[in-house]
């Protein structure tokens, strides 16, 4: 079954996304992950993949292979492409057909300056084409409220977003964003050109100090005052932190049901206790 449709009949969808265990990590310590997110039941689960492209790498694929036959829930794979040549998509598009999983997200990943870009994909639009053309996959792509970092204006963004979805991108997930109104206005600024694919937004709650760092040096979300007074009021007490986190994330999706938001994606983080938090505290809107 294709993402997209899960869609037609159910607003909002559900879903969360998680990550495979770090570099020399033992797979099997997804399932504590899982067992601890299957009772919010959640519509799908995408996993992440690695933006360095190594084939040898398959946890991605063998992850999705679990949320499926363990666990019955829809998976989606994560695959970039930026350090990929077409032969490799390929090679990698079979073993997910092969294990059964026909959903992709498609991302062009982040160039890191040490790794020279293979020549065969510049923009996530052409691995959307290329997988097109490699099989029957349900196709989705990301996109950014405030505009992808390297987007000289978020109108030029929203426009490559487009190009996404003219390829065969059926289904949009967002970049984490604390403050609602960059999403209700990247909406706006996608019906008018043309977008009309579900989008379901990002959140993420942030449950420490370090995690803020990280992800704002890498996505440069915006901060509002209401989430910066947070965040130094409770900076040396984890966990109200991690309380004020939750109940920061819970307002922002009650504001974004209430305004008729396609689907929600929580950025678990692989923190099962947070996701069931929140989606205790939600129940009854879904
Ligand atoms: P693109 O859509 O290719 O856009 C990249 C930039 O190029 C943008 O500035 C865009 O405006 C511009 N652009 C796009 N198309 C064109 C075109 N045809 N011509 C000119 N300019 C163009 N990274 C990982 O490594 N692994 C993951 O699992 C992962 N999961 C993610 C999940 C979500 C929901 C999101 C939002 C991001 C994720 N990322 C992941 C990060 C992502 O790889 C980076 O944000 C990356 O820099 C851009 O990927 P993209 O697919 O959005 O690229």
């Amino acid at each position: 079954m294709s993402i997209s449709d899960l869609f037609v009949n159910k607003k909002p969808v559900f879903s969360l996304e998680i990550f495979p265990p770090k570099k020399n990590g033992s797979i099997d310590t997804i399932y504590d992950t899982l067992d601890g997110l299957k009772d919010i039941k959640p519509d799908f689960i995408s996993v992440t993949y690695g933006a360095g492209g190594n084939l040898a790498d398959s946890s991605t694929i063998d992850i999705c292979s679990i949320i499926k036959n363990n666990y019955n829930i829809t998976p989606i794979a994560h695959l970039t492409c930026v350090n990929s040549t077409k032969d490799d998509i390929s090679v990698i598009l079979k073993r997910l057909k092969e294990k059964g999983i026909d959903n992709i997200l498609a991302l062009r990943g982040d160039i890191n300056p040490e790794i020279p870009p293979k020549d065969d994909f510049k923009y996530a639009n052409e691995l959307v084409a290329y997988i097109k053309t490699q099989g029957d996959f349900g196709i989705s792509a990301a996109c950014y409220p405030e505009g992808h970092i390297q987007s000289a204006t978020l109108v030029d963004d929203v426009l490559n977003v487009k190009k996404k979805v003219e390829a065969g991108a059926e289904h949009l997930i967002s970049q984490l964003f604390f403050d609602n109104k960059f999403f209700y206005d990247f909406r706006e600024k996608s019906a008018i050109a043309g977008i009309n694919v579900p989008i379901e937004a990002g959140i993420m709650p942030v449950i420490n100090k370090n995690q803020i760092e990280r992800m704002v040096s890498m996505c440069g979300a915006s901060l509002p005052p209401k989430f910066t007074k947070m965040c130094s009021r409770f900076a040396n007490n984890p966990e109200a932190l991690r309380d004020a986190g939750i109940a920061y994330a819970i307002d922002q999706i009650i504001d974004l049901i209430s305004n008729d938001v396609d689907g929600i994606h929580l950025y678990t983080m692989n923190n099962p206790y947070v996701a069931k938090k929140i989606f205790e505290a939600i129940e009854a809107m879904r």
